[in-house]
């Protein structure tokens, strides 16, 4: 649904100028290019994306083609294999130094590295079993607009995001739970509300990016009676959030390049996406080009710095980490539960973060992890004991940052208007945001 206050905040994806209405899309005033809108849904993919992929391309042609893919893909989430240099080189040095001093304890960390290593064999075999059989594999975010092209022309069926844990669970006889994140999808909705409650105002134009069906707002009525858009790259997803939210307005677009305006969004959250992108620093950047001055942005990601298996090195690599990233392994195997496929995932560092605010215009209000190891069958669905974890282990110096993920909240500093009183006017001052093509 367009909204007169809708129609004011999207622009044109390539030069975010206007839109204006045609029968039935949106017209550029100033690149002329025509987006359609169906089922009540503008795609306003800027015209250099809409090409960039060949669909054939996405399939696994061979087994050695994808056991090449999954080499190149590195640590599949264990946290031991396939690491930067700098984390062995310390691994090799401190075992050295225990064989003279504690013998012990180089045993036990020698340990540790067979035990991971074993661990990194089933799970690997794993994964690329999971990887042949898939028809279909995606690298970069990109893909998603030829893959749901891909099953347009081939009449195939695509799994709903909210039935796709179900699907598996039939197809494995319930043992199945890939689908299920480490902490209850609820818990991290209800962090983005509590900060979009934390506002002094209620914000006005709120957006979400990376939408899903757009739970956030009709399950836990963020952005509620306000202007809510959910962008999305996934028409599917997107059909769904037209049916559960009428009302509000959701857009087919790259949020790496947002089909909206400078400074005209109030509180934008991007809620486990941002390890999709192709580029996180550029998505990034546009979100805060977005927010209006003194807006506030969230993300919620994967933590580097999380805990992924209880070697001792790894452990002690953790506290490293909070110094330097350098030892951290960043690039991970993720599997895409929305469709079916095995793709690329970044996991961010608190520098990472540190490193993408500075210099932009913005304040950090809050870098902190979220969803500690526990185990699951005493924390799930009991919402007073997963609060109470959080805050035992969030309560913890150090151990604080090693959640499972990061939770950034950012404020766009608000403008500060120099008054020059002779003019008797006020200049237009800038707030270190450059126009940026995508
Ligand atoms: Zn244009």
């Amino acid at each position: 649904m367009i909204t007169p206050t809708v129609a004011d905040v999207i622009a044109c994806p390539s030069c975010k100028l206007d839109l204006y209405r045609e029968e039935h899309a949106l017209r550029c005033v100033r690149c002329n290019k025509e987006y359609p809108i169906i089922g009540g849904i503008p795609i306003l993919f800027p015209a250099s994306s809409q090409l960039t992929v060949n669909p054939e391309n996405l399939r696994t042609k061979t087994k050695s083609d994808a056991i090449r893919t999954i080499n190149d893909m590195s640590s599949l989430d264990n946290g031991l294999v396939k690491q930067p240099r700098s984390y062995y080189l310390a691994y090799f040095l401190l075992v050295v130094f225990l064989v003279f001093k504690f013998y012990w304890g180089a045993m036990l960390l020698l340990l540790g590295f067979f035990v991971d290593w074993i661990a990194f064999r089933r799970k690997r075999s794993i994964t690329l079993d999971r990887f042949v059989r898939n028809p279909l594999r995606l690298r970069t975010i990109a893909d998603h607009y030829a893959v749901d092209e891909l099953y347009r022309r081939e009449g195939m069926t695509q799994p709903t995001m909210s039935d796709w844990v179900q699907l598996s669970r039939e197809a494995t006889g319930g043992s199945w739970r890939g689908g299920e994140s480490d902490i209850p999808d609820d818990e991290r909705y209800l962090d983005i509300l509590r900060v979009y409650r934390e506002r002094a105002l209620p914000p006005e134009v709120v957006v979400d990016v990376g939408a899903n069906d757009g739970r956030a707002c009709y399950e836990f009525g963020i952005g509620k009676g306000r202007t809510f858009i959910g962008i999305d790259v996934s028409r599917l997803l997107l059909e769904e959030f037209k049916k559960k939210n009428p009302d509000q307005t959701a857009i087919q677009a790259d949020g790496g390049c947002l089909p909206l305006k400078d400074d005209g969004v109030d509180f934008l959250f991007c809620a486990e996406t941002l390890e999709h992108f192709t580029n996180p620093d550029e998505a990034v950047h546009e979100f805060l080009r977005v927010l209006k001055p003194g807006g506030w942005m969230m993300i919620q990601s994967p933590n580097a710095h999380r805990i992924r298996n209880l070697n001792l090195f790894h452990i002690i690599t953790l506290f490293i980490s909070l110094f330097t990233d350098h030892i951290l392994q960043k690039k991970t195997v993720h599997e895409n539960t929305w469709h079916n496929a095995t793709t690329y995932h970044w996991d961010f560092s608190l520098q990472d973060y540190q490193r993408m605010i500075r210099s932009q215009g913005a304040r950090i209000l809050e870098l902190r992890s979220s969803g500690f190891l526990f185990p699951k069958f005493l924390i799930s669905g009991r919402r007073d004991l997963f609060r109470r974890k959080e805050r035992f282990f969030g309560s913890i110096p150090f151990v604080r940052y090693f959640g499972s993920d990061l939770v950034l909240v950012v404020e766009k500093e608000a403008l500060q208007p120099v008054v020059d009183p002779l003019a008797r006017r006020i200049p237009r001052a800038t707030h270190g945001l450059a126009k940026k093509p995508c």
